[in-house]
């Protein structure tokens, strides 16, 4: 499967991993979603099954630097609107 990540901010691909062989579960344990609770795990990845693509949700560096200089920013949503 295909597995990308999505900055939750600016919505920029930041990163992907193609991994034919693993099935969706492989992917969850391994990246170790499996780990988070159902609520986490329903916030942080979406799933197309159609294709079997992967969508996470992450932060990418620029956003992260942008949310730890200015947390105050987070309460708007978006750091960089
Ligand atoms: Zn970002």
């Amino acid at each position: 499967m295909r597995i990308e990540y999505w900055c939750k901010y600016c919505k920029h691909l930041v990163g992907e991993v193609n991994q034919p062989l693993w099935s969706y579960a492989d992917a969850e344990v391994l990246l170790g979603f499996a780990n988070l609770s159902p609520v986490e795990q329903r916030d942080t990845i979406d799933y197309n099954g159609k294709d079997g693509t992967m969508y996470v949700k992450t932060v990418c560096d620029y956003c992260q630097d942008a949310v730890e200089s200015h947390p105050e920013l987070l309460v708007e949503g978006n750091p960089l609107q």
